[in-house]
């Protein structure tokens, strides 16, 4: 085809493409009700961006069966709170600083005390207080790897920036496969197949740094070692970065914060099943709605809802939604999740458990571990409360802290003997966590049924608060266009160079 003919046939195609969205649109009714199940950041969030897209008539209900936070909670220790499960928020990740900011929360900037690398028998990497020591330990131990650590994880940030945009110009992904590549292209869609430890090696990383340094930071963001899949390895990278923050108070005031803003009704329920039922309307046609069904302390609910976003993950040992009479059927869609425990203890740390001989002078307050079978912990750190301390309850010997294990079982009294002198209050929180990584991964669908979305299909690539952040909006917007007609608001290749000529 001629260019000159081509120009006006695109014209004319555009033009009818925005005529029948806008006909679409006028023609369909706002949904009357969305439903949304559980109440974490995803679930919260969610609410809070669909409100931004349906507006204000449409009544949303936030199912949950537990706490507001999900997932995002702290534990009380002798009159303080701290973290017990995400704990610790990037300085680029937007949705959440942006949260903070509109609801009028403040962040807390997290000190980074001093690190030790423990392989079971000693330290192998120390940091010290002397920037110039550790510059020498970095470079004589590891040549540029930490250098080029930093550039690598630069760059693969550069690429994550971009769903801001994307989102901002109102565009939306109908998989996890397709939000990743807008993002990244093959290079981050490739890195799901392929373990951290494989991708890091193919970027020319010595396998030293990787055990000593990466796989450490795995065990201790993901429970995991450098066999997680190449996307979520990088994001726990870019979660060892500097600026790291969390709420003051507590990260969980964002989801409180969130569900009061987006107007949404709190439900107390378990959710047991969804069902598609078909209804007449009063104009003689008929409407396709879901049965949602849930438990409460009243006995069972039925409410028919027009839209259903699920935020919590799909598997049997969280979650055992049935979906009824589906064709073909739904059913759990997601792998199975890695237990974590968090063990909060209030004692004294045994320094020579870490191979410091009495009298030890032993200034770590965070330690790390490589993959050693023997360890029974994948990291130890001592830890602030989310609000600031009252004298009253400031340790009056420093050594005495407040410290938080995370081990992939319970700690015994044994293991609690081995690793502290003394200790007068232990407090533990078992989590299942985030997905156990196993590349290649296959990423859940994120549309379920024609109304029903899942928001926890993004936690395969990789678990975080701005990950399901990212995914709420995804799916305020994917679930807006996808009622209104507007496919050209979905999945569209070349956004990048798109949204330059945009501008
Ligand atoms: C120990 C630990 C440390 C972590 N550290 C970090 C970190 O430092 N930084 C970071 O960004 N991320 C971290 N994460 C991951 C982060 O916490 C999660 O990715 C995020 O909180 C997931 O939020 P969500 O809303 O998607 O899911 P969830 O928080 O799990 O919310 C799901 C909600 O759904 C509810 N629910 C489930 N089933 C039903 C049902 N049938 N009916 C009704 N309600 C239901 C649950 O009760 C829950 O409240 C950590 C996680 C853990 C466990």
């Amino acid at each position: 085809m001629q260019i000159s003919a081509a120009v006006p046939l695109m014209f004319l195609s555009v033009i009818l493409c925005s005529l029948r969205a806008a006909a679409v649109q006028e023609l369909r009714h706002p949904p009357n009700r969305i439903a949304v199940v559980g109440a974490g950041i995803g679930g919260t969030s969610a609410a809070y961006f669909l409100r931004q897209k349906f507006g204000n008539h449409v009544q949303i209900d936030i199912i949950e069966k537990g706490e507001v936070g999900g997932r995002l909670s702290t534990v009380e220790m002798e009159g303080n709170h701290y973290e017990a499960g995400g704990a610790v928020i990037h300085p680029l990740n937007l949705h959440m600083k942006t949260f903070v900011k509109e609801l009028g929360l403040s962040p807390r900037h997290l000190d980074a005390g001093l690190l030790g690398i423990y392989n079971g028998e000693e330290f192998v990497f120390q940091q010290s207080e002397w920037l110039l020591i550790n510059l020498f330990k970095m470079i004589w131990n590891y040549g540029l790897n930490f250098l080029r650590m930093y550039m690598w994880v630069e760059d693969m940030l550069d690429k994550f920036m971009r769903i801001y945009r994307y989102q901002t110009f109102d565009y939306s992904f109908s998989t996890t496969e397709s939000l990743l590549h807008a993002m990244g292209g093959d290079d981050f869609t490739a890195r799901l197949n392929v373990t951290i430890d494989e991708t890091l090696q193919k970027s020319g990383f010595s396998q030293k740094f990787i055990d000593d340094i990466v796989a450490p930071a795995m065990r201790v963001n993901y429970g995991q070692d450098a066999k997680v899949n190449g996307f979520v390895g990088a994001v726990s990278l870019a979660g060892c970065d500097s600026g790291l923050w969390a709420v003051e108070g507590g990260n969980k005031l964002v989801c409180s914060g969130l569900l009061y803003a987006s107007k949404a009704q709190l439900v107390k329920g378990t959710v047991t099943s969804i069902e598609e039922k078909v209804r007449p309307t009063k104009s003689g046609t008929t409407v396709s709605l879901y049965e949602v069904k849930y438990e409460t302390d009243k006995g069972p609910i039925l409410d028919m809802y027009d839209i259903v976003v699920i935020a919590a993950p799909l598997i049997k040992e969280i979650n055992n939604i049935k979906f009824l009479n589906f064709d073909p059927p739904i059913e759990a869609v997601s792998k199975p999740y890695h237990q974590t425990v968090a063990t909060f203890v209030h004692g004294r740390i045994n320094a020579s458990f870490f191979g410091c001989p009495k009298p030890c002078q032993f200034s770590v307050s965070e330690i790390l571990t490589t993959n050693e079978p023997t360890l029974f912990i994948n990291s130890i750190g001592s830890v602030s409360p989310v609000k600031p301390v009252t004298e009253s309850v400031i340790s009056k010997a420093s050594d005495i802290k407040v410290w938080k294990v995370f081990s992939p079982e319970p700690l015994t009294d044994e293991h609690l003997r081995l690793l502290f002198e003394s200790y007068h209050a232990v407090i533990v929180r078992n989590w299942m966590a985030y997905p156990k990584y196993t590349p290649p991964e296959k990423m859940p669908p994120i549309i379920l049924h024609r109304g029903i979305y899942y928001l926890n299909s993004i936690e395969m690539a990789a678990s975080a608060m701005e990950m399901s952040a990212i995914s709420a909006k995804n799916i305020a917007l994917l679930s807006y266009h996808r009622w209104y007609g507007k496919d050209g608001q979905i999945d569209q290749e070349n956004l990048v160079e798109r949204l330059k000529s945009e501008l």
